[in-house]
Parts: structure tokens; sequence; C-alpha cells
């Protein structure tokens, strides 16, 4: 592969912090593995697994977001996540199971907590019900739940990392809000935060350019 390529690849205007939260065995790894890896495991070890997983998604043409995800590995089961957990968050991906009613009665907490320990930046929301491949087991009608998010002005999906179905969407909504919220001026960049990052501004590469330009500058 050519220094050129290799370099247009790697390029990004931003990445974005996000975190997975929902009480345990919704499904909140199994949909991560699924987005970055593109697999599904029958058995998962809740303790284990790699914290964070990264992914490249491009928004819009020439437009690429690194999403730098965090997982909880277990943690949630004794909710015991740690305030430095969420502090650098500038997205989280709430997640229910739709055949488990509690782990939906629960989101309104878990985003709760992300907002007290955000705070004072801004958190954004995204919504997903987990499991929809579980339709003859479903505990949560989908109007219920999309109502839920209207109310709190978030987008909302339900998806299954066992078929595919809506995973890449789960992660596409939350990060094309918060684009948005950048392109408006409601998210003010700092660069002291590890929330958001500016990558490089995608441009045409020429063989006697090598000076890539920062978004911030
Ligand atoms: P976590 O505790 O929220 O990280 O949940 P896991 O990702 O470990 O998943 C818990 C259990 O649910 C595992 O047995 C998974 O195989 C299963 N699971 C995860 N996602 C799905 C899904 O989309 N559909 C179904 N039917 N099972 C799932
Ligand atoms: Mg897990």
């Amino acid at each position: 592969m050519s220094d050129m390529v290799a370099r247009s690849e790697t390029i990004w205007a931003y990445q974005f912090r996000v975190v997975l939260l929902g009480d345990s065995t919704v499904g909140k790894s199994a949909l991560l593995r699924r987005f970055t890896d593109g697999c599904f495991l029958e058995v998962s070890d809740p303790t284990v697994g790699v914290d964070f997983y990264s992914r490249l998604i491009e928004i819009s043409p020439g437009t690429r977001i690194k999403l730098q995800l965090w997982d909880t590995a277990g943690q949630e089961r004794f909710r015991s996540i740690t305030r430095s957990y969420y502090r650098s968050s500038v997205g989280a991906v709430l997640v229910y199971d739709i055949s488990n009613r509690q782990s939906f009665l629960h989101v309104v907490t878990w985003a709760e907590e992300a907002r007290l320990h955000v705070a004072p930046r801004h958190v954004s929301f995204a919504l997903v019900g987990q499991k929809c491949d579980l339709e003859e087991h479903r505990q949560v009608p989908t109007e219920e739940a999309s109502n839920f998010a209207r109310l709190h002005k978030m987008p909302f999906i339900e998806a299954s990392a066992k078929n595919g179905k809506n995973v890449e969407k789960s992660f596409v909504m939350l990060t094309e809000l918060i684009y948005r919220l950048i392109q408006s001026g409601d998210i003010i960049m700092d660069e002291q935060w590890d929330g958001i990052k500016c990558g490089l501004v995608p441009k045409p590469l020429t063989l006697d350019d090598d000076e890539n330009k920062s978004c911030c500058a």
C-alpha cells in the first residue's frame, strides 16, 4: 500500500469518546463486538474483555469520525462504575434488552448517572433496545421506548447483535447527533478534554504535500 493511501485512510475529522451503559446482560459487549469485529459470540464472560474498542465511520462523503468506545467489563453488575469512566465521554449509548422490562426501567438511572458525572459538560444519548430478535419474549413495546426517547430528545432504535440488525445505525445515529451539535456550536470544543478530539481535515493529497492541518487551527 502506498504512503498516500495509508495516510488518507487514517484521516478523521474528530474522535468521539462514547460509553455503553445499561444493566448487565443486556448485550452491551455483544453490540460492541458486532460493530467493531462483525461477530457474535453466544457465550460471553462478563468480566473478561477489552475495555475499549475503536472504529472509524464515515458520516458523509469524506467526513470520518473515529469512535473510541468504552465497555464496562462487568463493573455494571455491582453499580461500581467509577467517575473517571464517564467523565471523558461526549456520548453514551443507553442499552436495554427488549425482553427484560427492568433493564428498560433502569435506563433513566443510567442516563442520570452519566449526566451527573460528565457535568458541567454535555453528554449526548442514544437509546438502543437490544435483542430485537427475541420478539416472542418482548416485554417492552417499541412505542413505549420510542415515546420515552422522544420525550428525552434522544435518537432510538431496536437492534440485535445476534443477527446484526441496526447495529451500525445504533452508533451512527449518536455520532451524527454529536457531530451536528459541534457544527451548530452547541458543543464547545475544549482541548483539555478527552471527550472530543480534533483530527485532520480530509483533503486531496498530492505527492509534495506533507503538511496536515488540524481542524482546531
Ligand atoms: P453485557 O453484560 O451487557 O455486556 O451483555 P453481553 O454482551 O455479555 O450479553 C449477555 C448475553 O446476551 C450473552 O449470552 C449474549 O450471547 C446474549 N446476547 C447479546 N446480544 C444478543 C442479541 O442481540 N440477541 C440475543 N438473542 N442474545 C444476545
Ligand atoms: Mg459486558
